[in-house]
C-alpha cells in the first residue's frame, strides 16, 4: 500500500497554535491584565432570529413522520436555490438556480472542486494567502506558481505577463489582506482566464462586507466570467453560520474545459460523494435570505463595519500605512517602527494586550504585516484602539 506522499511536503502550520501558546503565557504571567483579542476570524454575533426560528421549527418537523425528511437532494433543496438566487439579484447578478450547489460551507467546495482537475495543472495563488487553496493543491501535488501582493499593487496582484496559468485563485475581499478587486480589475483577470482557457476560483465568502456599490460583490458581475469561472460563497459571515455550517457554489453551464461541461463533473462529483447539507441547516439558511432575515443580518453586519471603521480611523491618526476595514472585515496593517511580524505580536501583547496575526503568517509577502479582525464587540474595539493610540501614538 502506498501513502499519498504529497502530504510529506505540506508545511506544519503554527500560527494560530503559537498565537494562542503566546497568548496563554502572558496571561499566566499576567493575570491581571485584560487581553483583547482581534486575531479571531470567526463572527461572535449569533444567528438572526428568523434563522434561528426557522432552524427550530425544521428539527421539530423531523420528530414526526407527516412532515419527516430523509434525504435530500444532494445539491440543495429548490427552495433554498430559489432563495439564493433571489439574493444574487437583490444586487443585480443573473445566475441560474440549476448553476446553484448548496453545499455545507466555502472550505469544503474549495477544496473538492479539485477532484475535477488533472494534477498536472499550474495552479496560480496569491501570496499572502488563505492557507486552503496553497494546501489543498500540495495534497494533490499540483505545481503551485505564486503572485506577489505588496504595498505596490495594493495587495491586489494582476495577471502576470507571459506566465501561463490553468487554476486560478481570486479572493475578494480578500482574507488576509481586506483589498478589494475593483470591476476592471476583475475584467482583466477575466479575459486573461479565457484566453489561457484556466478557471478562475472564486472566493466571495466576504462579499456582504461590500459597502461600496462600485465594487463587485461577485465574479459573474463582470462580462465573459461565466464561461471561465466558479464562484465560492458561503452564509459564515453573512448570516453567522460558521458554527451552523451551509455554503453555496456557483458552477456555470457555459463554463466548458476540455470538451466537458464543469457543471455535470461537479453534478456528478457532488452526487457520488456527497449526501447534501441537512434539511434544518436549509431551511435555517433559506431564512436567513429572506428579506426579514436579511434586515436582522444587516444589524449584525454593521456591528463589525462600526469596529472597522474605529480601527481605520484610529489607524489614520496614527500614520500607520493600512488597507481594508472599508468593505471588508479584516484590516492590513504595517507593523510601526519597522517591526517584524511577531516582533510587533510581542510588542502590541505586551504594551498594550492586544492580540493580532502576524502577517508573515499567511506568506512571505506578509512579513512586516499585521491582521487585525473587526468581529469583535465595540466596546472592545473602542478599548483596543485607545491602547494602541497610547502606545504608538506620536
Ligand atoms: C471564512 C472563509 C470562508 C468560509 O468558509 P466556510 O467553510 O463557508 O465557513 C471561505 N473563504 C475564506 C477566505 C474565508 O475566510
Amino acid at each position: 500500500m502506498k501513502i499519498n506522499e504529497n502530504y510529506k511536503n505540506l508545511e506544519e502550520s503554527y500560527l494560530f497554535s503559537t498565537i494562542a501558546k503566546k497568548v496563554d503565557e502572558y496571561t499566566k504571567a499576567h493575570p491581571e491584565a485584560k487581553v483583547i483579542k482581534m486575531g479571531i476570524g470567526d463572527v461572535t454575533l449569533p444567528i438572526c432570529q428568523k434563522a434561528a426560528d426557522a432552524f427550530a421549527k425544521a428539527a421539530m418537523e423531523q420528530g414526526k413522520a407527516a412532515t419527516f425528511h430523509g434525504y435530500g437532494p444532494e445539491q440543495g433543496y429548490d427552495f433554498l436555490r430559489v432563495a439564493v438566487q433571489k439574493y444574487y439579484a437583490s444586487f443585480q447578478v443573473e445566475v441560474a438556480a440549476e448553476d446553484i450547489f448548496i453545499s455545507d460551507g466555502a472550505k469544503s467546495d474549495v477544496g473538492n472542486i479539485l477532484d475535477l482537475f488533472d494534477a498536472d495543472n499550474t495552479v496560480l495563488i496569491p501570496d499572502p494567502v488563505y492557507p486552503v487553496y496553497m494546501d489543498t493543491n500540495v495534497m494533490a501535488g499540483r505545481k503551485i506558481v505564486f503572485m506577489d501582493a505588496n504595498v505596490e499593487n495594493g495587495f491586489l496582484p494582476m495577471p502576470p505577463k507571459g506566465q501561463k496559468a490553468d487554476i486560478i485563485y481570486l479572493c475578494s475581499p480578500n482574507n488576509p489582506t481586506g483589498g478589494v478587486y475593483n470591476r476592471e480589475q476583475l475584467k482583466e483577470w477575466v479575459d486573461y482566464a479565457n484566453e489561457q482557457d484556466a478557471i478562475l476560483l472564486f472566493d466571495a465568502a466576504y462579499e456582504s462586507f461590500v459597502a461600496d456599490p462600485a465594487l463587485p460583490r461577485s465574479i459573474f458581475e463582470i462580462e465573459g466570467a461565466k464561461t471561465c469561472a466558479i464562484e465560492f460563497c458561503s452564509l459564515s459571515k453573512l448570516a453567522s453560520f460558521t458554527g451552523t455550517r451551509c455554503g453555496y457554489t456557483v458552477v456555470p453551464s457555459e463554463l466548458e474545459r476540455g470538451g466537458s461541461s464543469i457543471r455535470k463533473m461537479w453534478l456528478r462529483r457532488q452526487t457520488t460523494k456527497f449526501n447534501g447539507v441537512s434539511y434544518p441547516v436549509q431551511r435555517a439558511a433559506e431564512a436567513a435570505l429572506s428579506p426579514e432575515g436579511m434586515a436582522q443580518c444587516r444589524e449584525h453586519l454593521d456591528v463589525y463595519r462600526t469596529n472597522a471603521k474605529i480601527m481605520t480611523e484610529t489607524l489614520k491618526e496614527l500614520g500607520i500605512w493600512h488597507i481594508g476595514g472599508e468593505n471588508s472585515p479584516y484590516i492590513w496593517m504595517q507593523c510601526p517602527n519597522g517591526m517584524k511580524s511577531w516582533e510587533f505580536f510581542d510588542d502590541l501583547l505586551a504594551k498594550a494586550n492586544v492580540v493580532g496575526t502576524p502577517g508573515s503568517g499567511f506568506g512571505k509577502n506578509g512579513e512586516g504585516f499585521f491582521r487585525l479582525t473587526a468581529f469583535g464587540t465595540t466596546a472592545n474595539t473602542k478599548e483596543a484602539m485607545e491602547r494602541i493610540k497610547k502606545v504608538y501614538g506620536k
